[in-house]
């Protein structure tokens, strides 16, 4: 490909002195049309991203490219890989605790005086500066910032930066034991059916430190604070048009190729939809897509501690007094009970569980979507 470069970017240094390094792939768009950024494997052990990167590269390959697309496979070195035995940990930065995808940047102060000084510029020139605004704070917290950063921000803010250019953002990640779900901006539902993802969260306007919401609640809140002015600015409008997602592709400590090429003509059906590639092969399939809301995506909590048996099909609803899992515990063998059901009062769909077998009293045991509709 010509239009195609890679570039190593540098994001740290090991104490030995090893440099920690993430691969950029760029293509050039020949139209100048929506550009678009995609990472993968931000939390070490969801790994499945990666490949679906190689196969839409390969993809990429035979199909004309409207707008800019940069790939990010292997996002963060230090995660990829924590290894402990045979499994990867790699959700949180080893030495603070705290989540890796919890440490990208979004200061909500720079909202109000950027619109007071854009008030009656055309919205082509405010998505600039704003753009203009959202990378330069990024640069000063990486390059003058005295008292230094993280491993994590130092990492997360040189993936910020490049997402910062783009007008859409997909942040590959899976989750433990999972079906496929979408974390979707409440504004940009309509983009979810053009996945061929089943479950839908739709998210609200809060920044809470990961990629997707710093990349989209920026634009989000401006375009609130224009229209607390009567302003209309629309980030929805064919000219401006940003969009984040979190794709969740399975489940982690897993590649499927084959899977991986399914999961990259999805993204190639959204990526036609948005006109940022020419080609009308990829059109989402037909299914039935499930949403909720975050505040209605429920944990649930394992009552007692002991081996679990997971009953609960992905993805399909699920009665209430269904039972989601049965719990042994063989301490009560013979004198006590050894199998309790476990199930919710309300309908719901089972998105996830817990990896492993063995829980105690509190683990995180499921997440489900509760009321629950079709997209
Ligand atoms: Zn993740």
């Amino acid at each position: 490909m010509t239009n195609f470069t890679k570039e190593v970017m540098h994001v740290g240094e090991m104490a030995s002195g090893a440099a920690l390094t993430v691969p950029v792939y760029r293509i050039k768009g020949e139209t100048g049309g929506r550009s678009v950024y995609i990472q993968a494997n931000m939390h070490g052990a969801e790994v499945q991203g990666n490949a679906v990167i190689f196969q839409l590269l390969e993809l990429l390959r035979e199909i004309k490219v409207n707008g800019d697309i940069t790939l990010v496979p292997y996002a963060n070195p230090v995660g990829c890989n924590h290894k402990n035995g045979e499994y990867t940990l790699g959700r949180f930065d080893p030495i603070t605790g705290v989540n890796w995808n919890r440490m990208y940047h979004f200061d909500a102060d720079i909202i109000k005086p950027f619109v007071r000084k854009s008030i009656g510029q055309d919205d082509k020139t405010i998505e600039q500066n704003f753009k203009a605004l959202m990378i330069n704070s990024i640069e000063k917290k990486l390059d003058h910032n005295n008292y230094g950063l993280t491993t994590g921000q130092r990492i997360a803010y040189q993936l910020q930066r490049l997402a910062h250019q783009a007008d859409i953002v997909l942040d590959l990640h899976t989750g433990p034991i999972s079906s496929k779900h979408l974390y979707c901006p409440e504004y940009a539902q309509e983009s979810a059916s053009y996945f061929d993802i089943p479950h839908t969260l739709l998210i609200p306007n809060d920044f809470a430190g990961a990629l997707d919401e710093a990349t989209f609640c920026p634009w989000w809140q401006l375009q609130e604070a224009f229209a607390e002015l009567g302003i209309n600015f629309s980030i929805s409008a064919e000219h401006l048009n940003k969009e984040s997602f979190t794709v969740e592709l399975g489940s982690q400590e897993q590649i499927d190729l084959d899977v991986a090429l399914e999961d990259a003509k999805s993204i190639l059906s959204y990526l036609s939809y948005k006109g940022v590639i020419d080609s009308n092969d990829f059109q989402p399939q037909s299914m039935t897509r499930y949403a909720c809301y975050l505040k209605d995506y429920k944990a649930y909590y394992s009552p007692m501690g002991g081996m679990v048996d997971y009953l609960a099909e992905f993805g399909e609803p699920l009665a209430p007094g269904e039972p989601l899992a049965r719990i042994l515990r063989m301490d009560n063998y013979g004198d006590g009970e050894p199998l309790h059901y476990l199930s919710l009062e309300e309908p719901v769909i089972p998105i996830l569980h817990f990896a492993s077998a063995s829980v105690n009293q509190g683990t995180e045991l499921y997440k489900v979507f509760a009321n629950y509709f079709t997209l």
